[in-house]
């Protein structure tokens, strides 16, 4: 089988070392498998993703000398498709529409940080009939229902890495504990929930191995439950550790001290970045 891998990042500011260090590993190990190596913007976040972030990050992965192969997918063109699957492929007794305050909503659908306490939706909509749902109204996954109907072997996937070789199981009551009923959309305001747009983007690129940072490790299983809900192949997920800070704290975008393009107007060679996250030389 190709070995395909996508680096995906959120044009929501500069690249820092961590972006660096999973777009090396994702990119060295398509190429040790004579394999693909896909570029994608993540910017479904409308407001805080900007065009000068995503050449900004092309010209990092070109200085780097990270080529990508094929064209750049943008999330931001598909979010109509996105939607429109989402109605047509999953079993609409797995969604409810949500009126929940938008503030709820933002903080259950934002890509997931580390040390940020994930809110698990309390269920408050989650009587509502599918067929209920007014302009405005976000759609939720029922997670207990999804994961009622799946048979035990769909509840296990494929992983490589550090620490986790071989094969996962979902345990159920840790997902619905730690994931739960997540948004997968929000009508009339162009919001798709990461979750979602990921695991469509990455069938239709034809993924087959989604190599991310461990901050990502928790979330996994619900993109592996839509998977099996959209009848999608489920790739094998690597996820990797973290570049951290002298105080031990992952790296943010925010944190623009350890961004690439400050290296690199010191005089860093990308050598001396892969030394920094501590990856061989090419
Ligand atoms: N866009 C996500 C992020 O920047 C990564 C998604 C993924 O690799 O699956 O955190």
């Amino acid at each position: 089988m190709a070995f395909v891998t996508r680096f995906a990042p959120s044009p929501t500011g500069p690249l820092h070392l961590g972006h660096a260090y999973s777009a090396i590993l994702a990119h060295d190990m398509a190429r040790a498998a004579g394999g693909r190596f896909l570029l994608r913007m993540d910017d479904t976040d409308l407001e805080r993703s900007k065009p000068e972030y995503a050449a900004g990050i092309q010209d990092d992965l070109n200085w780097l000398g990270l080529g990508w192969d094929g064209p750049i997918r943008r999330q931001s063109d598909h979010i109509a498709a996105y939607n429109s699957r989402l109605e047509a492929l999953v079993p609409q007794d797995f969604l409810y529409p949500c009126s929940c305050t938008r503030s709820d909503i933002r903080s259950a659908i934002a890509a997931p940080q580390e040390g940020v306490v994930f809110h698990v939706y309390p269920g408050t909509c989650r009587h509502r009939r599918r067929d209920s749902r007014r302009p405005g109204d976000a759609l939720r996954l029922n997670l207990a229902a999804a994961l009622a109907r799946l048979p035990a072997s769909d509840l296990a996937f494929p992983e490589t890495g550090p620490g986790h070789a071989g094969f996962r199981r979902i345990d159920p009551v840790a997902a619905l504990a730690q994931i739960g009923d997540v948004v997968l959309s929000r009508k009339g305001e162009d919001i798709v929930a990461y979750f979602l747009a990921a695991v469509l983007d990455d069938a239709d690129q034809g993924v087959t191995h989604v190599i991310r940072g461990d901050d990502l490790f928790d979330f996994t299983p619900v993109q592996v439950i839509l998977q099996r809900l959209f009848g999608l192949p489920t790739p094998t997920y690597h996820h990797h550790r973290l570049i951290r800070d002298d105080q031990g704290k992952r790296l943010a975008k925010r944190d623009d001290a350890r961004a690439l393009s400050k290296f690199r107007a010191e005089g860093a060679t990308p050598a001396d970045i892969r030394r920094m996250v501590g990856l061989p030389k090419p």
